[in-house]
């Protein structure tokens, strides 16, 4: 029953009651007949007494929908979710239900989302002072070792080469980390734009090209240079940068780093292949997480978080990336964007 109809009946019922009763005393303090002032008073007792249990059964129907509407928000406290009313016993009532039910799930999955964001950042300020503490301490040790009078010119300039890439460490991290942050709390806006992915990737290369050319690296070129996607050039840069970089980091001297282009259905595919070091098979799915540095990689710059952020990246645009390596021999990441 609607509000308005309810609130009808009620209305209808006092109306009824209140007549009843000015009729009644009318009546009694009247001159008519005592046989039919009996009638009339038996009458209004009745129509008075329908009257009563009428709004007592509806009183009670509107405590059993109270109760119910109670009973189904106490489930959802205690985490039992069940159905109170039948979908076939009032519309009303199982659409009242299932809007509950529906504003309960939404409070859980934003519940859930909160703690999530909360664990990733006390996981990231972890990572962060564990990161830190390396370079700083060296540093420390460093300064301290410079106060001693007695050193040799070689050695003190030995420390302050050495603090000079604690220092250098420290940069690089620092930028890194904050890359992160703004790609990990969606600061990141994606300014995406059709045009050729070639042109993009050449920039990333003209990035790596210096260092790429005093370790002798030739850079080569293969595929559909035609190929539009719909990117973001300055975030996919990055991303195509730290592989590429990666890619000369962990190759020798005198090897070739090949570049391929080619579009699929719904993706494009951009490879990059190097000669270097290789990755072991047990290792591959363990470089895209954050701060993971691979063995045998003290003496070479970095701190672990280019391919993180590349795949953090990729992902925001819709894409992946797939690594196919050979220990000693070198490795491919397939960079995929949607096309779209
Ligand atoms: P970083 O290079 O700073 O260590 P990355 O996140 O870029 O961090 O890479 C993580 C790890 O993956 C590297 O430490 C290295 O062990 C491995 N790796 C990445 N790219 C290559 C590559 N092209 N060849 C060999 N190993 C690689």
């Amino acid at each position: 029953m609607s509000n308005s109809v309810k609130r009808l009946v009620n209305s209808a019922i006092a109306l009824i009651f209140i007549l009843s009763v000015s009729f009644l005393i009318l009546i009694l303090f009247s001159n008519i007949q005592s046989d039919f002032k009996s009638l009339i008073i038996v009458f209004i007792v009745s129509l008075m007494t329908v009257c009563i249990v009428f709004y007592w059964l509806m009183s009670k129907q509107v405590n059993i929908i109270l109760e119910g509407l109670s009973e189904t928000i106490q489930n959802m406290i205690n985490d039992s979710p069940m159905n109170t009313f039948s979908e076939l016993d009032d519309m009303m009532l199982s659409k009242i239900q299932y809007q509950i039910m529906k504003l309960s799930d939404i409070l859980k999955s934003q519940s859930k989302k909160e703690k999530l964001e909360k664990e990733k950042i006390t996981a990231l300020i972890s990572d962060i002072s564990h990161q830190l503490r390396t370079p700083l301490s060296n540093l420390n040790m460093y300064n301290n070792l410079l106060f001693d009078n007695s050193l040799s010119e070689v050695k003190k300039n030995e420390f302050l080469k050495n603090m000079q890439s604690q220092i250098e460490k420290l940069n690089w991290l620092m930028e890194a980390l904050i890359k992160m942050s703004r790609l990990e709390t969606g600061l990141i806006d994606l300014k995406c734009q059709r045009i050729p992915i070639l042109q993009t990737l050449l920039q990333a290369v003209n990035m790596v090209a210096p260092k790429a050319e005093k370790k002798s690296i030739d850079i080569t070129f293969k595929g559909d240079e035609s190929i539009r996607v719909n990117h973001d050039t300055k975030w996919t840069q990055e991303a195509m940068f730290n592989i590429l970089d990666n890619a000369v980091k962990y190759s020798p001297e005198n090897t070739v780093i090949s570049l391929f282009l080619e579009k699929y259905e719904l993706f494009c595919r951009i490879d990059i292949s190097d000669e270097g070091s290789g990755i072991a098979e047990p290792d591959i799915n363990k470089i895209f997480t954050r701060f993971y540095r691979g063995d045998n990689t003290n003496y070479i710059e970095g701190v672990g978080i280019g391919l993180f952020l590349s795949r953090e990246i990729i992902a925001e645009q819709g894409g992946y990336i797939k690594v196919k390596s050979n220990l000693g021999k070198g490795s491919t990441f397939s960079v995929f964007l949607p096309v779209e």
